[in-house]
């Protein structure tokens, strides 16, 4: 855990979120400032800086991740309609918090390609 990272806090309950799923590898929240009828980011528990300090032990976590989007989305009810589970990456792909973070977007026809 870091101590002035915003999402750790999150992940141990330190501060407030709507948490629709959490076991002991991840946390998925509502985004504060949702950008879809449905906007939920997943995070691991561990801190990990961007998806450039992933290391391959970090594999089986990162599938994890996916299967739990799926499974969010069955449960919201949007997986069959679809859906977007989204990473951005350092200035360029407009990171701005320093967790490893995925947006699990859904609830409305996505735009593609982003601006
Ligand atoms: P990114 O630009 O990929 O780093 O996305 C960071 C996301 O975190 C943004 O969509 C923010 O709205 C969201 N966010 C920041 N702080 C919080 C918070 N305390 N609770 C929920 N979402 C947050
Ligand atoms: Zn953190």
């Amino acid at each position: 855990m870091s101590d002035s990272c915003i999402f750790c806090k999150i992940a141990a309950g330190e501060i407030p979120a709507r948490i629709l799923y959490k076991d002991d590898l991840v946390v998925a929240f509502e985004d504060l400032s949702p950008q879809a009828p449905h906007h939920i980011l997943i995070i691991p528990r561990k801190h990990i800086r961007t998806t450039l300090d992933l290391t391959t032990a970090d594999n089986p976590l990162i599938g994890h991740i996916y299967q739990i989007a799926g499974k969010i989305a069955h449960d919201l009810g949007f997986a069959e309609n679809g859906f977007r589970l989204v990473n951005n990456c350092n200035a360029d792909g407009g990171q701005l918090v320093w967790h490893l973070h995925f947006h699990l977007l859904g609830g409305r026809e996505l735009s593609w390609p982003p601006g």
